[in-house]
């Protein structure tokens, strides 16, 4: 497996968990994102334990370092959530993502950090951080939560870096929090990433306000909401508001490409998984190894190509984070 860059998909567990890591690998993926259940609903089975070895087993086969896997939590929970009951199936769905990270051998889970649904940024931090406070406690394994910077939605927690900054002051047991910067959000909250300049300017205010030790994985996605409009609408890298010029700086910064990075870009006509990892690596000004070009050579001539592009569900779960 390549040192150089650590650069993938999210990808689906469709007929088993234990199937991601092969489809990583044949993406030609050195890191990527899973969900470890159906997203869209509240409802789910336990893992068990010989799923969970399986996968563990493909990750070593593979050669997957730890620290290039992440799970990111299903979309309904609202940590945030001023409503009781929804509040409570937020915080279970937290403990037992939690539990299942910490059996799948992977090190991060990703969180999005809610709404307030009106009632105010300070109502939806109580809840925010009373709830990963007690996922902690009551989790006790070696995964860390990571806070993702939201796109400055309408009552969205999370979507400025001092608001960031403030729960990681807030809740104790931080030595297992960190962050998950998404590119596509920040643009969209407002932090511009179009071009040099602005680039430098974002990651200046990133250290001043949050500070890069917190920062564990990112999530690089382009964006089809123009800047500062509070959209969260992903785009195929460079096709997008950021452009290419903005990737191009954005993966010079070492402070970003020494960790994973997970496309949640979409899959179309226009463009695949192995399309947008390779423009990383072009943007990257990186070599990829001769093995990853073999295997996106494989995987653009295969029959899977029709169906990373066509099949309805796939589509469906690429658009992650797009509610
Ligand atoms: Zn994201
Ligand atoms: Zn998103």
């Amino acid at each position: 497996m390549s040192r150089h860059l650590r650069v993938g998909v999210h990808v689906s567990i469709g007929g088993g968990i234990y199937n991601a890591p092969d489809r990583a690998y044949e993406r030609g993926c050195t890191a990527f994102q899973i969900f470890t259940r159906n997203p869209r609903g509240w409802k789910y089975s336990d893992l068990k334990d010989d799923e969970a070895i399986k996968f563990r087993e493909k990750l070593e086969a593979y050669g997957y370092e730890r620290e290039s896997v992440a799970t990111h939590m299903p979309y309904l929970p609202n940590l945030s959530s001023p409503d009781e009951r929804i509040y409570r199936l937020s915080f279970e769905a937290l403990i037992n993502e939690l539990d299942r990270a910490g059996k799948l051998g992977i090190p991060y889970v990703v969180i999005h950090l809610g709404s307030h649904m009106g009632k105010g940024i300070e109502a939806g931090r109580r809840n925010l951080v009373r709830a990963v406070e007690d996922a902690l406690a009551k989790v006790d394994n070696d995964v860390l939560i990571l806070l993702e910077n939201m796109a400055g939605q309408r009552n969205s927690m999370g979507s400025t870096f001092e608001d960031i900054a403030v729960l990681l002051d807030s809740i104790s047991l931080n030595d297992r929090l960190g962050v998950c910067f998404d590119t596509a959000h920040a643009f969209s909250a407002g932090y511009d990433l179009r071009n040099r300049e602005a680039v430098e300017n974002t990651m200046k205010k990133f250290e001043k306000i949050i500070g890069f030790k917190w920062l564990k994985v990112v999530h690089l996605n382009d964006s089809r909401a123009e800047y500062a409009a509070g959209r969260d609408i992903h785009e195929h890298i460079g096709l997008g508001y950021i452009g290419e010029e903005g990737f191009r700086h954005i993966l010079r910064d070492t402070r970003i490409i020494r960790h994973p990075i997970i496309l949640e870009t979409p899959v179309d006509d226009r463009r695949e998984d192995v399309g947008n990892i390779m423009k990383v690596w072009e943007l990257a000004g990186v070599e990829p190894p001769e093995e990853l070009r073999i295997r996106w050579r494989a995987f653009l001539a295969s029959e899977k190509r029709s169906y990373a592009k066509g099949g309805k569900k796939t589509r469906k779960m690429k658009k992650i984070g797009n509610k």
